[in-house]
């Protein structure tokens, strides 16, 4: 059999985590297969799809490195596709016009709850003769189009996570609604039918979606049988939740990839940690790999029945392993972005050279890329700003002198490189006889505010080669009086 699987969004919203990590299963799947994976966009809904959405969800999909084979696929556009199934159920008397108006459907309601009874439709307009349908359209009632569901019918599937799953008929709500009524035709169709159809167009193997999709896969098994069609397989992955163990949501903060992207995530981390989020390898002791790696070793035995914790920290983790790993020329083309939005300008020196040494600075101490902002804004100001440490080390009398020996000895150096830079060092703590330590802080403090920090030699230097030295220098003897 060729492996066929589809991730099918709802452009009613930008690319959520949830969504994204169904599409990473389906992915990897199909990897590990050999198999296609499809992209359809279910946009069926016009009052809540914007295109703007189905952008964020392709241009989420692409930066997370989840290529698909075939589509996009639009639902809007192939409306005739499920006019026809809908009218093709019509005829086999499978589904029917039903003219119930929504304050009977109230009244229905109503009197189920007074006698406890879970709310469902009565099927009441079953078996409709000719006549009473032309006297219904003769008062101008609409019709919606429902699908026979029998009450006794029990439907069974061997889900791929979950093992045997067995539902009642009579526990799915009555015949249901495929067609919205309208004006004209066989109405809109909706949500469950529209998705067997394509489904079954789309040659769809096995349909691998989140849990909360399970109450509809009773009633879609339903229709592939209506259809005619062969029923796919069936996978549904647990939920993510937050560490209240609810489902993850809007309340959690963030929840789209969009999001994760402004936070500072790499696309290798994010992914690679979305793997883990209901799967583990086979080799449990791994934990950094790449998506095709993760493919070889993917299968539903070691997906999780229970939902999935998202843990922050280990996200953190991985996504400082990818930051550190990277190559520095990658490293910099993904921090310019977060320079630029931070309103930092690469002007006065700063090329890409400049840069890509800036980067190699303090990459090690990245967890998240936005990380890289407050860690080298002291390189893109002019006037530093000052810690209470770092005051508090300029103030000290010894610190006033060797700043005024550095100054001295860059006087006579006419390149700074790491070993000058060493030999001014030296010469002051020799010249004025203090410790090293205290010439390194008071250095650090009037170069960069701080008395903690990056590299102090690699600091200086790149301060250097933008000309901030010299200046910084002057104002630390300043700030020290
Ligand atoms: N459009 C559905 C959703 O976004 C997906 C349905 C499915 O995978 O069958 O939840």
């Amino acid at each position: 059999m060729t492996v066929r699987v589809r991730i099918a969004p709802s452009p009613t919203g930008n690319l959520h985590i949830g969504t994204a990590r169904t599409a990473v299963f389906n992915y990897l799947f199909a990897r590990h297969h050999g198999g296609k994976f499809i992209l359809r966009i279910e946009d069926t809904d016009l009052e809540r799809s914007r295109p703007e959405y189905t952008d964020n969800i392709l241009s989420g999909l692409r930066w997370l490195g989840l290529n698909w084979d075939e589509g996009p696929f639009f639902q809007s556009q192939r409306l005739h596709l499920y006019s026809q199934a809908v009218q093709q159920l019509l005829d086999q008397g499978l589904a029917y016009r039903c003219y119930t108006t929504s304050a009977e459907l109230d009244a229905l309601r109503e009197a189920q709850k007074a006698r406890n009874e879970a709310p469902r439709y009565d099927n009441r307009h079953r078996n409709l003769t000719p006549e009473q349908q032309a006297a219904f359209e003769a008062q101008g009632r609409t019709s919606v189009i429902r699908f026979r569901i029998e009450d006794g019918r029990e439907i069974v599937w061997n889900d791929l996570v979950r093992g045997q799953m067995s539902w009642r008929g009579s526990d799915l709500g009555g015949d249901m609604v495929i067609a919205r009524a309208s004006t004209e035709g066989v109405g809109q169709p909706l949500y469950n039918f529209v998705v067997v159809v394509d489904d079954i167009d789309m040659e769809i193997s096995h349909v691998i979606r989140g849990e909360d999709h399970i109450a509809n896969t009773a009633k879609q098994i339903l229709l592939y049988e209506a259809l005619g069609a062969k029923i796919p397989e069936f996978a549904h992955t647990p939920l993510i939740l937050n560490q209240e163990g609810r489902k993850l949501s809007k309340r959690d903060g963030v929840t789209s990839i969009s999001d994760f992207q402004k936070m500072g995530f790499t696309a290798e981390g994010l992914v690679n940690y979305m793997t883990l989020l209901g799967w583990s390898p086979p080799d449990s002791t791994q934990e950094i790999f790449t998506l095709e790696t993760a493919a070889q070793g993917f299968g539903f035995e070691r997906v999780n029945k229970a939902g999935a914790k998202f843990d922050w920290d280990k996200l953190d983790w991985l996504n400082s392993q990818y930051i550190h790993s990277m190559p520095v020329d990658k490293l910099t083309d993904l921090l310019i972005p977060f320079w630029e939005e931070a309103g930092f300008e690469f002007t006065g020196g700063r090329d890409r050279g400049w840069l890509e040494e800036l980067v190699t600075l303090v990459a090690a101490s990245l967890t998240r890329l936005v990380d890289a902002v407050e860690m080298t804004k002291l390189f893109f100001i002019d006037t530093v700003e000052f810690s209470e440490e770092g005051s508090q080390q300029l103030k000290q009398e010894a610190s006033t002198a060797a700043l005024e020996g550095i100054i001295a000895a860059l006087e006579n150096q006419p390149e700074l490189t790491a070993e000058t830079a060493q030999n001014i060092i030296k010469q002051v703590v020799k010249e004025q006889n203090v410790k090293k330590g205290v010439v390194m802080r008071s250095l650090r403090a009037a170069l960069t505010g701080d008395v903690h920090g990056p590299d102090l030699i690699q600091s200086w230097l790149l301060l250097n080669q933008i000309g901030l030295d010299r200046p910084r220098l002057h104002q630390g003897i300043i700030a020290g009086n």
